[in-house]
């Protein structure tokens, strides 16, 4: 399996707590799109021969750009990449951009999921995290996606928003619910440092959410949502049955992809390249015909440790044979006791040689990553 991601660098406004890389002036939106089609062509090589199952747009904002634009996006990637009959394409999409005239149009040119951008349905909290849109067109995004056709929805939630309640929390669940979409990712609230509240936050203006409510909204989310059937198959991921992402799963899985665009990544299995995270930048180095990456060679140790901070937060788990065979590492034989002490204390399972993480062992899967990781 492999994937190819686009990052599409702007968005109308700025997000209280987000640290992508975007631009809200959209004044190099032009020389963007010549460049990432620039970018496009000059890697065509480096999917070799392997067939596309996933195409993301996200950002920033992809659903800024009208749907010329991203089409003409699309057929450059068809026409330079090999791509299967199924191919998952979604475009991220906020609320505010969207109408059934655009989504229609956008089913004829092949997206065929689509990723909302709720976070909450209550104005008060929307305001709070500077989104561009309000409850009202939270709710209107998804009848109108239904309405185009489309049938494979996620929507993205948020939590331990700092200031809300449990109760809020709740509500939100209970009106995504309602919606029935067929995949919700929901995303704890942290405090970035590059980011209005990380300043608020520095200048002791903002609390972050304490973490006993984090940990009960979590529980919530995911006792709620087993309740309704939605499989949780990582940590912040639930679908109804069947509908993965195939996106995100390819990274989790350690599937390649290519990423273009300012700040995306890309990973052949052995090397993992950084684009320039800076709009000009990156417009200008595409102008002289170069890609403006750095590259880094994975270690061994780096591999085993990837694979376990993002295996760890699947269901499918760590498996040890896997890893063995392909890195030489005896996780069984070189954490014993620790495994052993995770198993007693119920935080983690064994199903074969795939170690996995129970309900209780998910809440503090960065620091058992952490303690099995190679030193
Ligand atoms: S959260 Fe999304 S819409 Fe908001 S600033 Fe970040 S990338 Fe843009």
């Amino acid at each position: 399996m492999a994937g190819i991601y686009v990052h599409i660098p702007f968005c109308k406004q700025s997000c209280h707590y987000c640290d992508f890389h975007f631009s809200t002036s959209t004044r190099l939106k032009e020389p963007m799109l010549q460049a990432i089609a620039q970018e496009l062509r000059m890697r065509k090589a480096y999917m070799g021969t392997v067939q596309v199952e996933s195409i993301y747009l996200g950002g920033g904002t992809p659903s800024l750009l009208d749907t010329v634009e991203l089409e003409t996006l699309l057929v450059l990637i068809t026409q330079h990449f090999s791509l299967s009959k199924t191919t998952e394409i979604t475009l991220e999409a906020n609320p505010d951009d969207i109408t059934l005239t655009k989504l229609q149009a956008l089913r004829a040119i092949g997206v065929n999921r689509l990723s909302i951008g709720i976070q909450a349905f209550q104005d008060s909290v929307l305001r709070y995290l500077n989104r561009a849109h309000d409850s009202k067109n939270a709710l209107e995004s998804v009848r109108i996606a239904r309405k185009a056709g489309f049938d494979n929805l996620n929507i993205d939630l948020m939590y331990a928003i700092p200031g809300t309640s449990q109760a809020m929390w709740e509500a939100n669940l209970s009106t995504a619910l309602q919606l029935q979409p067929e995949h919700i990712a929901a995303y704890c609230l942290t405090i970035e440092k590059n980011t209005a509240f990380g300043r608020w936050h520095e200048r002791g203006k903002l609390q972050a959410a304490k973490e006993d409510a984090a940990v009960r909204q979590f529980e919530t989310l995911t006792a709620t949502l087993a309740m309704h059937h939605y499989e949780h198959y990582e940590i912040s991921n639930f679908c109804q049955p069947g509908y993965y992402a195939q996106h995100n799963t390819n990274y989790w899985k350690k599937g390649k992809y290519l990423g273009l665009g300012p700040g995306a990544h890309s990973y052949d299995g052995g090397t993992r390249q950084y684009n320039i995270a800076h709009n000009q930048r990156y417009i200008d180095s595409l102008n002289k015909g170069i890609v403006p990456c750095t590259m880094e060679v994975l270690t061994t140790k780096e591999h085993i440790n990837e694979y376990l901070m993002t295996s760890l937060r699947t269901q499918w788990g760590c498996d040890m044979a896997w890893l063995q065979e392909k890195h030489g590492y005896a996780l069984a034989h070189a954490k014993r006791p620790y495994l052993e002490h995770l198993i007693d204390l119920k935080l983690a399972v064994m199903h074969g040689q795939k170690l996995l993480l129970t309900r209780k062992g998910k809440l503090l899967v960065d620091q058992i990553a952490a303690d099995l990781f190679v030193g």
